[in-house]
This record gives C-alpha cells, structure tokens and sequence, in this order.
C-alpha cells in the first residue's frame, strides 16, 4: 500500500509498504482520508525531532476492513479515526481522570507511531472514534483535528451561552472555534485577526463584533464597550495575542491557549492576582471530546471548509501552507485516486 512517510531531507516521500499482521485488540482501517496539518509540516521539517521513516498524518478517517481478537468496539464496515491522541496506557493519573490526552506514555498517529495518510493504517480499535452516519469522511477528518481542539478549547474556557468570548486568529482552527462558540455553546463571538479578509468571513459565520489589532486598541475596546470578554481562546501562532488575550478579559476570566507560538507570554502578576485571571492550556481533545465533536459536525452545526487532493500533492501542500496560500483544510483522498 501507498504511504506518506517522513524522509530525511526535510521533504515527504510516497513509498510502497507493507503493515504487520494485526495485534489483539487491533483494528485495520482502508483509509477515506486524511487532513493536511500545520503540526505535519512540523513533524515532516523536524522541528519536534528526526522521525524519518514514520508514515505522517493524524487526521484520517477510514472504514474498518478487519478487526483482531478482542475487538468489541468497532465492527467491519465502521468508519473510524486517526487521531494525534492516537494511544494513552489506560491507567495512568490523567488517563483515569478524563485528561488522556496528557498521558505521559502518549502515542501520537503520524509522529510515534504510524498514522493515517496512508492506503491503510493500523489502529489500536478502542482509542479509534467511530464516525457517525451522516457526517461524511472529509469533514471528520478535519473535525479530528481541528475541530476537537477547539471544541475542547470552548469547553475549557467555560464560557456560557450569552457571554462574550474573545477568539484570536480566524484561521482554520479560530474558524472552527467561531462555528462551535456561536452554533454548540451560543456564546457571543469577538473575532480578532490581523487579516482583514478572515473578520470578512467570520463576520458572515456568524461573529457579533470584529477587530484588526493592526487598527483597532482590542484589549481597549473590549474593556470599554463590553466590560470585557468573559474568556478567549488564543488560537493565533503570535505572542501578542496572548497578551492582548490577558488584556481583554474581565476579571475572573480566562484565557484558554491553543496555538503554539515558541515564545514566552508577559503575563502582570497584579493583573493575575487581583483580577483572579487564569490562564490554561488546551490540547486536541479525548476521544469523549471527539465523540462530541463529531455529533456537531453530522448535525450540521460545524461545516469545516475542506479541498480534496491526491496523495501525490503533498509536497506541493506543505509548499502552499508554508505560504499561506490556502484557507481551510487540505485533506488527501484516498478514495478516489487519480
Ligand atoms: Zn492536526
Ligand atoms: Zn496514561
């Protein structure tokens, strides 16, 4: 079968392989799918390490066409995830507690173990999120990654219908963010970006206030005219967001960090202290999460913005992405190949 693997130079290479007989408790997926992400571009560059040889991608859908002994969980024909939380030791402090995803003996699909931008790909059947009917493969594959981090995001950030909640960067994840705010928690969304054709569209989706940091005092007009946002979600890749994040929200706010700029954020120990702030970090979702997620998206509350592409284009996608050339999700098609 035909994979995306990891090479060496920086670059991904389509190679022949051939997957090991399954283990117990295994299930085997013919791939639909699978998302091209901005953490693929870090693991494929090295920049988490040389994992030359992995086969990438933790945003596939495929349908099971074989299931081990002691699978229970998924059946033959069911179509099911490859998640970046792809594997937790199941009986840990945070895998026993609801937190997996920071399980310290974390498998991650497409950077420790292989993942799912291949024809076929192996996965351990009860980590594996069943699809449901009526949520077709290509949304899910952006909804395993993408939208369950912002789902989870939302959740973290505790906002509740009514309240105003600040969302920096409308990019793909702040797209999804804007969609599960305004149409799963019914919050008021103020959508915040530097680039004034992403307010554009998340003023259409939906956003009741926009801001360009470039001409607007955020953290000024959000304090002024709305007393503050209740909470924020930071999903852009720069650190003034983040302080801007802090700025914006009214006391006993909370910022909720998604994007993963490699920097330090300032943070004003008395506005933290006698504003009662809390800042947290968010990351992916349990599969409880993206088994909400996924509910979402078939009931048609989240539409992610996708484009099909063949597996032979995925230099060339990482190539786009490096230049922002595209908005939305770029997801490999392994269904109808060319
Ligand atoms: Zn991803
Ligand atoms: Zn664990």
């Amino acid at each position: 079968m035909k994979a995306a693997v990891v090479a060496k130079n920086k670059t991904v290479e389509i190679k022949e392989k051939t997957l090991r007989p399954l283990k117990y408790g295994e299930a085997l997926l013919k791939m639909e799918c699978c998302g091209v992400c901005h953490t693929d571009l870090h693991v494929k560059n090295a920049d988490f390490g040389d994992v030359s040889g992995v086969i990438l991608g933790h945003e596939g859908i495929g349908v099971v066409t074989e299931i081990a002994e002691g699978v229970t969980s998924l059946k033959v024909g069911d179509r099911a995830s490859v998640a970046w939380f792809f594997h937790g030791c199941g009986h840990c402090e945070y895998c026993n507690s609801g937190k997996e995803t920071f399980c310290r003996e974390v498998k991650n699909a497409g950077y420790t173990v292989d993942g799912g931008m291949a024809e076929e790909c192996i996965v351990t059947a009860d980590y594996a999120v069943k699809v449901p009917d009526g949520l077709d493969s290509a949304a899910a594959s952006s909804i395993t990654c993408a939208g369950v981090t912002t789902y989870k995001a939302i959740k973290v950030s505790g906002i509740k219908p009514g309240q105003w909640l600040a969302i920096y960067g409308l990019g793909g994840l702040g797209n999804l963010a804007l969609q599960y705010a305004k149409n799963v928690f019914n919050a008021k969304v103020i959508a915040i970006d530097v680039n004034d054709k992403q307010l554009t569209l998340a003023k259409e989706m939906g956003a009741d206030l926009t801001l360009n940091p470039k001409t607007d005092n955020v953290d000024e007009i959000i304090q002024k005219d709305l007393g503050g946002a209740h909470a924020a979600v930071v999903t852009a890749v720069a650190k003034s967001a983040f302080n801007s994040a802090v700025g914006s929200v009214r006391a006993a706010g909370r910022v909720v960090a998604v994007g993963l700029p490699v920097e330090t954020m300032d943070l004003s120990i008395p506005r933290l202290v006698l504003d009662g702030i809390e800042v947290v970090g968010s990351l992916v979702g349990t599969r409880e999460d993206l088994k909400e997620a996924f509910r979402f998206g078939a009931e048609g509350k989240v539409v992610p913005k996708v484009a099909m592409r063949p597996l032979e284009d995925i230099n060339a996608i990482f190539e786009e992405m490096e230049q922002g050339k595209f908005t939305g999700r770029m997801v490999i098609d392994f269904k109808h190949k060319k």
